[in-house]
């Protein structure tokens, strides 16, 4: 233990978790983000922390499918023609992740990071003593056609070959699970492994609330700008003043890649934008996260109703929201659990901090050493929280990682 002064950029899952890993190292930590802790895409995601998403996006063969992604806006990956020119390094290089090879590695990444991160937020969870907010629910994927089911065999033998326990239902072990789903459903895999809060913002900011409590700083402030001092030390300018820092993490998610080019490094990062619908009134029981594999999108229980989660569009940051998107999620929701009411629903979109090779970007800066590099999770940010917090600990320690973090390596896009 050196008992640093540390300043972490983002108080989303991924700072938070690194902040309270670090205070457990006796380190003295700095939080800051520009709103409450867990606002940012923490705030309105599905809630799943899935062990078992070991497949990346780029999946091969994918190439085929992108024309589609950028004419049919129904599709559950889109991407919005006003930005293809910037998102042209992005898809380059996601066409690129999708070869045979390179998916093979990108799952071997995935599989070394994913399957641990329950275990891994547990020691957080258990200090800040909320452990009722998350519940080992599992996770019921279920399709109503041959086709869906039949193409989805392949994720799940990646799954299976990762040691991810997966049992296939038939249409009366579904209604076991779920009595609610319509009938139609003919085919259910069930994921026993993977873990649901009912209220993502909640935790998050539970958590942060835990790190205050234990004597960590929380500054609410917008980061305009970060600079290195002679002395190696990070200058941090705020809307509300300069702080400095002598070692920074940067985990500011999906609006990482400026701060991080002020750093030198480049990476390619871009805004997967995804929605929630909340629907507050569903008048239905779910018991646990159902996604439907005809249609790529969930069905979530939260704590005040049922969230329908889901779509994925490549665009910048600053783009407006999109939000036929989440409105066309609805009338599926409605079809696959039949009495749902939507009245009083309220609708959000979130950044989801996307990489081409659909793993995170996790280590230390090649330039500067007392910068810190956590971002880019992708699908799965709310998954690998405790699991970023405890590798970052680990390489601010000097520890030798559990597992070779090479595929995380933020130098991997400069090469
Ligand atoms: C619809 C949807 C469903 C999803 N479902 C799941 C799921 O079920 N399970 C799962 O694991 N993942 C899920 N994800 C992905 C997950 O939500 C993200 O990967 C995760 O929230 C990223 O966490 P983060 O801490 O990196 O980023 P964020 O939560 O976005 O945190 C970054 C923080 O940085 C702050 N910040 C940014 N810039 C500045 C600045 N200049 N100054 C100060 N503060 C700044 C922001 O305010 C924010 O609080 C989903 C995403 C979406 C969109």
């Amino acid at each position: 233990m050196s008992g640093d002064k540390i300043t972490v950029l983002g108080a989303g899952a991924i700072g938070v978790s690194i902040a309270l890993y670090l205070q457990r190292d006796g380190h003295e930590v700095r939080l800051i983000d520009r709103d409450q802790p867990g606002s940012g895409c923490s705030f309105g995601n599905a809630g799943l922390i899935q062990c078992a998403s070991v497949v990346p996006v780029a999946v091969p063969g994918i190439a085929r499918k992108v024309p589609r992604m950028l004419l049919d806006r129904s599709q559950p990956l889109f991407i919005q023609w006003r930005y293809l020119g910037s998102l042209a390094p992005y898809l380059l290089r996601f066409l690129v992740e999708a070869r045979a090879d390179r998916f093979t590695k990108n799952i071997r990444a995935l599989a070394s990071l994913v399957p641990g991160s329950f275990e891994a937020y547990k020691p957080l969870i258990d200090a800040a003593n909320i452990q009722p907010m998350v519940k080992p629910s599992g996770e019921l994927h279920v399709f109503e056609s041959d086709v869906a089911f039949k193409e989805a065999q392949k994720n799940f033998d990646i799954r299976r070959a990762n040691g991810v326990d997966v049992e296939v239902l038939d249409a009366d072990g579904v209604r076991q699970l779920e009595p609610g789903l319509v009938r139609s459903i003919k085919y259910g895999v069930f994921l026993p492994g993977c873990y649901q809060t009912t209220n993502p913002f909640r935790f998050v900011n539970a958590m942060a609330q835990h790190f205050v409590a234990n004597g960590g700083s929380f500054v609410k402030a917008s980061v305009e700008d970060l600079s290195m001092e002679a002395d190696g030390s990070a200058k941090i300018t705020t809307d509300n003043g300069i702080l400095s820092a002598e070692k920074v993490v940067l985990a500011f998610g999906a609006f990482s890649k400026p701060f991080a080019e002020k750093f030198g490094l480049r990476v390619n990062l871009d805004s997967e934008r995804g929605y929630h619908v909340n629907l507050p009134n569903p008048g239905v029981t779910l018991n646990r996260a159902v996604i439907s594999g005809d249609h790529r999108f969930a069905l979530a229980p939260i704590d005040d109703g049922v969230r329908v989660v889901g779509t994925a569009e490549l665009a910048k940051v600053g783009a407006p929201p999109n939000y036929p998107r989440a409105e066309r999620l609805v009338p599926l929701a409605k079809h696959l659990l039949p009495g749902l009411a939507d009245t009083g629903q309220t609708k959000w979109m979130g950044h989801r901090p996307s990489t081409p090779d659909s793993l995170p970007v996790i280590g230390r800066s090649a330039t500067h050493p007392n910068v810190y590099f956590a971002f880019g999770h992708n699908h799965s940010g709310l998954t690998l929280g405790g699991m970023t917090g405890k590798l970052v600990a680990d390489i601010v320690e000097g520890r030798p990682p559990p597992f070779d973090l090479s595929p995380f390596d933020p130098e991997r896009f400069q090469r």
